[in-house]
């Protein structure tokens, strides 16, 4: 084979810009340049497209990065439709309505681990928030302040332990009427967990995915160094918490900052403490989790936002092999668990949370 002189100038840096209305922005910058035109570059495909209520990236590469990256986008899409709450033929929206049903494949996998997390976190993960979802108007835009007493009521609504779920049977049934379940908190972990496969089965073995903040990548880069993905501040200033060089890992944040609004000067977001009904506000307002899989980071990010720093940490002390953690607490302050405190680089002095 002749040896050709080939210089290959790559850079992707995965950028998480995330609005306050849930909408993100990927940004992956590569540039080429080829000395000979008959070298056989890596080939590079990527696609941009709104699903789940977001903006996603996605970018393979390898010979077959068109075909995975068209095939991811469609996997994406299936998947919207069926869990979107959204969707008048979501296979959610039926559940939720007739108290239960069938499961799609991957609606089972999804309630499975749902449960799985909710009792490892012991309730801080709870898809059954949905009926206080909808007292808040997160689920239609027209948002409002419940009264406690609505809250009350609807609390008893949200015992996720009357979930019954079936695994040989693929059912679910919900032992209370009125039960409804959201899987908004984990759906895109285990979405992006999918392009992931998608791109194996393809051979891809360089890639990136971002849905909406939450990125996973596969591989390395192509030129062999590692992914940057910046961790966005959750105030307005664009600026990053910092930026993490990893590679084959889900990055995942959830924050009060995605999807909020504001009532008399007091900011309502969208992720519940399962204990009130309301928005939790537990000391913390980012949390970041780092994990090879993509689903059970995206639930973890919103467990640990609900638990607040203390229990955070001593969660992860307790599970440190499964995962790392950046948490940004409300006067400012900032952790990183030591599995990746050496590829975390930020401007603001950190503290690493040893086991
Ligand atoms: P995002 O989807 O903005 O990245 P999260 O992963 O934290 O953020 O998911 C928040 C979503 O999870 C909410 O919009 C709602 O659908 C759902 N949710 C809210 N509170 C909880 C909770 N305590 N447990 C499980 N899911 C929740
Ligand atoms: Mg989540």
């Amino acid at each position: 084979m002749k040896i050709k002189n080939i210089m290959i100038v790559f850079m992707a840096i995965s950028l998480l810009l995330t609005g306050c209305n849930g909408t993100a922005k990927a940004q992956a910058d590569t540039q080429a340049e080829d000395t000979d035109a008959e070298a056989n570059e890596v080939k590079e495909a990527s696609r941009e497209i709104f699903a789940m209520d977001t903006y996603m990236t996605l970018t393979a590469y390898g010979d077959n990065a068109e075909q995975a990256v068209e095939e991811a986008a469609s996997e994406i899409e299936r998947l919207d439709a069926l869990l979107s709450t959204g969707d008048e033929n979501s296979e959610i929206l039926a559940i939720n309505e007739n108290g239960g049903g069938e499961l799609s494949a991957d609606t089972a996998v999804l309630i499975e681990r749902s449960i799985e997390i909710y009792e490892k976190t012991q309730g801080a993960f709870n898809i059954a928030v949905y009926p206080i979802m909808e007292a808040w108007g997160f689920t239609t835009q027209e948002y409002k302040v419940p009264s406690e007493q609505t809250l009350q009521e609807l609390l008893k609504l949200t015992d996720a332990s009357k979930i019954n779920y079936d695994d040989e049977a693929h059912t679910v049934s919900f032992e209370q009427e009125g039960m409804k379940i959201d899987l908004g908190g984990i759906a895109k972990g285990y979405t992006s967990n999918r392009v992931m496969d998608i791109f194996r089965e393809w051979d891809i073995d360089s890639g990136m995915v971002n849905l909406g903040g939450n990125v996973q990548v596969l591989g390395e880069k192509t030129d062999g160094t590692q992914w940057r993905v910046a961790i966005q501040s959750p105030d307005d200033s664009g600026d990053y918490l910092g930026v993490l060089s990893t590679q084959d890992k889900a990055v995942i944040t959830s924050g009060g900052y995605e999807r909020y609004f504001e009532e008399d000067g007091v900011i309502y977001h969208h992720i519940i403490d399962p204990v009130t009904g309301y928005p939790a506000e537990n000391g913390l307002t980012s949390v970041t989790i780092v994990s090879a899989d993509g689903t059970m980071a995206d639930g973890l990010s919103t467990s640990l936002f609900v638990m607040g720093k203390e229990q955070a940490i001593a969660f992860w002390r307790e599970n440190s092999d499964e995962f790392d953690t950046i948490l940004l607490a409300d006067d400012g302050s900032l952790y990183v668990t030591e599995g990746i405190a050496d590829r975390f680089t930020s401007d603001i002095d950190f503290q690493i949370i040893e086991k």
